[in-house]
C-alpha cells in the first residue's frame, strides 16, 4: 500500500466520519492523520477514535497518524436577559464581573485575566468578529467600550483580543484533563491552541518529554511576533486561518500562510494548512474553482499537508473531498512547474552530520536517477532533514519505533514502514532493497540511496550512504 503523492492529507473527525467504515473508507481514499478535537469530543469518545484508528492502521499494515486537538482558552461572555441583544455602532457597552443577565449596555465577562490585561485602544471580537468594539476604559473591574459595527450579541458567545497579551498559561483545565488523556492513549500528536509564546510552547514540550510530539496552531497575532520562538520549541505547527482570519484582517492570512509555510519548511518541521480549505464540500459534491486552487497553492508552497475540518467532520460528502484533495495533489505534484516553486527558496543546511548527509542523499539520488531514498530512522529526526530537503524521488523511512511512524505520517513525501533494526550491513541493504521493492518504490535494474547510523541501531547515529540496485526478486545485486 502506497500513496502517489507527497503531500499528506489530514481529516478531522465528527459525526460524519467516526464509524469504523467511514474511517475505513476515508484510510483507503487518502487520509494520512485523523485529527480528534477535543472542543467537541469527550475522553470516552476520543478513546475509541483512537483504538478504531489503531485499527485501520493495522489492518492495513500502514501507520496512519493521531492529532489530538487541545481546546486551548477560549473566553465566552455571561448570559443576556432574554438571550441576545441588538447593539448600534457608537453605543458604550459594559463588560463587567456582576454575575447577573445583561442587556443592551453591559454584560458579565466570567474571566478576571481579561480585566487584569486589557488596555484602551485595544480591539475586542465578539462572536467570531461580528460585532467588533474598541476598548476606552479598563477600571475598578469594568471593562467600557465602544461598538464599532450594528449587530447581536448573543448569551455565551465567544470573545477574542487579538491586541491583547494575557496573563494564561498555554493549559487551560480542561487542556490538562484532555492532555493527560492524550498521553495515556499514546496520541502521536497533540495540538496546542491559541498559542501566545514560544516560552509556553517550551514548557508543554518539556513536560511532555516526548511521549507525544507538539503541534502549535498558529492563530494568534501575539503566536506571529514570537514565530521564531515558537517554531524553535514545537515539534509542527498549523496555520489555523479560520481564528487567525478572526483575529487579524483576513486579506492578511495568505501572506501569513506564507510565511509560517516557509519558516516551518526551513526548520525542518512538519506545517499543516487548515480550515475552509474545501469548505463548500460540506454540503456540496463539487468544490468552488477557488477552493481547487487554495488547496493546490498550499501543495506549490510545499506544505506537508493539508487539512480538512466541517469537511469531514460534519460535511455530507467527506470521502468525496479526500478523494478531492488527493487528485488536486497528484495533479499539482507532476505539473512542470511543481519543482522550480517547491524549491524557490533554499533551505539553509545547519552543519550536522544529518543535514550533510541529507544534502548529499538529495544530490545523489538526482545524479545516479535512483528509485527511492529509504532512510533507517529511531527518532525520525534523519527522515525529517531528507524531507526537508523536498527531493524528488520517494523517500522511505524504515523505523523500529512504532511511535516515530506515527509521527511522521505527517510529513511531506514520507512513506514509513516498520521493521526491525537491521542485524548487520549486509542485512541493512537487503531489508532497504526488499522493503523499496515490496511496497513498490523500486523495480528490478533500479537502484536505492540508503542512510543509516553505525552501529547500527543506536538513535542519533545517521553516518553513512549506501547506494544498491536491485537484482529480479527484488534483492540487492552483489558486490
Ligand atoms: P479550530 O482550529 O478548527 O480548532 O478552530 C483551526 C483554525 O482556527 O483554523
Ligand atoms: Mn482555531
Amino acid at each position: 500500500m502506497r500513496r502517489n503523492r507527497r503531500v499528506k492529507l489530514v481529516a478531522t473527525l465528527g459525526p460524519a466520519s467516526s464509524s469504523p467504515e467511514m474511517l475505513e473508507r476515508l484510510f483507503l481514499a487518502g487520509v494520512d492523520v485523523f485529527r480528534i478535537n477535543m472542543s467537541h469530543s469527550s475522553h470516552d469518545l476520543a478513546r475509541e477514535l483512537l483504538y478504531a484508528v489503531r485499527r485501520v492502521s493495522k489492518n492495513n499494515r500502514y501507520p496512519i497518524g493521531v492529532l489530538f486537538d487541545l481546546q486551548g482558552p477560549k473566553f465566552r461572555l455571561g448570559t443576556f436577559e432574554g438571550e441576545r441583544v441588538a447593539l448600534k455602532r457608537g453605543d458604550v457597552f459594559r463588560f463587567d464581573q456582576t454575575e447577573s443577565n445583561g442587556s443592551a449596555q453591559r454584560v458579565f465577562l466570567p474571566h478576571p485575566q481579561i480585566f487584569a490585561a486589557v488596555e484602551p485602544g485595544h480591539a475586542l471580537l465578539l462572536d467570531d468578529g461580528k460585532v467588533r468594539m474598541r476598548v476606552e476604559e479598563n477600571k475598578a473591574g469594568r471593562i467600557s467600550a465602544t461598538v464599532l459595527n450594528d449587530g447581536t450579541l448573543a448569551s455565551r458567545k465567544g470573545i477574542s483580543l487579538p491586541d491583547t497579551l494575557l496573563p494564561i498559561g498555554p493549559l487551560t483545565e480542561k487542556d490538562e484533563a484532555d492532555l493527560a488523556c492524550a498521553l495515556d492513549l499514546s496520541a502521536d500528536w497533540i495540538a496546542l491552541s491559541f498559542v501566545q509564546r514560544g516560552e509556553d510552547v517550551a514548557d508543554v514540550v518539556k513536560r511532555v518529554e516526548g511521549r507525544a510530539a507538539i503541534m502549535v496552531k498558529i492563530e494568534k497575532p501575539s503566536a506571529i511576533d514570537d514565530l521564531d520562538a515558537i517554531i524553535a520549541a514545537g515539534d509542527g505547527f498549523m496555520v489555523a486561518r479560520g481564528d487567525l482570519g478572526v483575529e487579524l484582517p483576513i486579506e492578511k492570512v495568505p501572506g501569513l500562510q506564507k510565511k509560517i509555510t516557509r519558516k516551518s519548511r526551513a526548520a525542518g518541521k512538519p506545517v499543516v494548512v487548515a480550515t475552509q480549505m474545501l469548505e463548500s464540500m460540506i454540503s456540496s459534491p463539487v468544490p468552488t474553482r477557488a477552493e481547487v486552487s487554495d488547496v493546490a497553492t498550499a501543495v506549490f508552497d510545499g506544505a506537508d499537508a493539508v487539512m480538512l475540518s466541517a469537511e469531514s467532520a460534519v460535511g455530507q460528502y467527506p470521502v468525496e473531498a479526500i478523494q478531492m484533495m488527493d487528485r488536486i495533489a497528484i495533479q499539482v505534484e507532476g505539473d512542470k512547474g511543481y519543482s522550480a516553486l517547491v524549491h524557490a527558496t533554499r533551505v539553509e543546511k545547519q552543519p550536522t552530520a544529518a543535514d550533510a548527509i541529507a544534502a548529499a542523499a538529495h544530490a545523489i539520488a538526482d545524479t545516479v536517477k535512483l528509485a527511492a531514498i529509504v532512510c533507517y530512522t529511531a527518532t525520525g529526526s534523519t527522515a525529517l532533514r531528507v524531507a526537508r530537503e523536498r527531493p524528488g524521488l520517494p523517500v522511505i523511512g524504515l523505523t523500529p519505533v512504532p511511535a516515530t511512524a506515527h509521527r511522521l505520517s505527517v510529513v511531506w513525501g514520507l512513506h514509513t514502514v516498520m521493521t526491525s533494526d537491521p542485524a548487520n550491513l549486509s542485512n541493512m541493504v537487503s531489508k532497504a532493497c526488499t522493503i523499496a521493492f515490496e511496497e513498490g518504490f523500486a523495480k528490478p535494474g533500479e537502484g536505492i540511496l540508503i542512510t543509516a547510523g553505525v552501529p547500527l541501531g543506536s538513535p542519533g547515529t545517521t553516518n553513512m550512504i549506501r547506494i544498491a540496485f536491485l537484482n529480479d526478486r527484488g534483492e540487492p545485486v552483489a558486490g
